[in-house]
């Protein structure tokens, strides 16, 4: 039984056939390998064509195509505000969210020294600048903030060492009682905007938040959201009634454009668009 090779098969899963790679089993090593090239060649064509789409016409990828849909949503259709904060904070930041040594996460952390890291979620400064926003205004507070996260991560197909988070909140806006209402209403908006019409939203238990609502795409969590009053809010100075999510860029350009492996959509020097820069 002769078979493509494993070099053959990742060569073809990299170009971004996977769904097209022939379970075929060929009469000689010669014939398998004149359909590999085949395959290859089209592949390649593929991948040139988008790359030439890309440079001509659409002018952005996938990623940074759903964080300006997702943007231009918050800002212009739900009244929310954009903020920028530091990608380094530090380890007393992160206690105070729950992640202490023994948390699964902790051993996720990319330290910097000893007591910086860079951050694994946008959370902490948000809690910040949420209550200083309500303090200085006296009004509800609606912000969000799309950034680089990091973690170490055992590098699975839907897993980056530095992914795209964007993390919407929104603080006294909502009455107490109606938060898991208004997060579900926000996370069907999203996926409106983004052209995603199959997904579930799921109650999943939570190490930091104890329970979030999960916005899941045929399996895959693209978005975690959670609500407070909560346990952690007092060590942040945040007493009202709050809502958020937070959503995985890579993954929701991913699932946008079909890619099996989230590594197609993310930062890299190694694919531009879904396409490898190697063809
Ligand atoms: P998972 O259980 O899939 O590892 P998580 O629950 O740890 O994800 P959250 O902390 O809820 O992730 O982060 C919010 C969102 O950020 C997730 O729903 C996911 O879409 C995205 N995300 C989290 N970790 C990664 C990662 N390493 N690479 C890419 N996206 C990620
Ligand atoms: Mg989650």
């Amino acid at each position: 039984m002769i078979e493509f090779t494993t070099t053959q098969r990742e060569r073809l899963a990299e170009l971004g056939a996977d769904e097209s790679i022939p379970t075929d089993t060929f009469s000689s090593e010669s014939e398998r390998n004149r359909v590999f090239q085949e395959k290859e060649n089209e592949w390649v064509r593929i991948n040139r064509d988008r790359i030439d789409t890309l440079l001509n016409e659409r002018r952005e990828p996938i990623l940074l195509s759903t964080i300006r849909l997702m943007e231009d949503w918050l800002k212009q259709e739900e009244g929310y505000t954009q903020v920028a904060t530091p990608s380094i904070i530090t380890g007393d930041m992160l206690s105070r969210m729950n992640i202490g040594e023994d948390s699964d996460l902790s051993q996720q952390v990319f330290w910097l020294g000893r007591n910086k890291c860079l951050r694994p979620m946008l959370a902490p400064n948000l809690y910040i600048m949420m209550r200083e926003l309500k303090r200085i205004s006296g009004q509800p507070v609606k912000i969000f903030e799309c950034g680089s996260c990091f973690r170490k991560e055992s590098q699975g197909s839907q897993h980056l060492n530095e992914f795209t988070m964007l993390n919407m909140v929104e603080l006294a806006a909502t009455e107490d009682g109606r938060q898991a209402e208004v997060l579900e209403a926000y996370a069907r908006s999203a996926m409106k905007i983004l052209g995603i019409e199959k997904y579930e939203l799921v109650r999943e238990e939570s190490v930091v938040y104890k329970e979030t609502i999960d916005v899941i795409v045929d399996g895959l969590e693209v978005a975690s959201g959670a609500y407070g009053p909560m346990y952690l809010d007092g060590r942040w100075g945040v007493f009202d009634v709050w809502v958020g999510i937070g959503f995985g860029l890579e993954r929701l350009a991913a699932v946008r454009s079909g890619f099996k492996n989230i590594r197609r959509a993310g930062k890299s020097i190694t694919y531009i668009d879904g396409s490898p820069l190697n063809i």
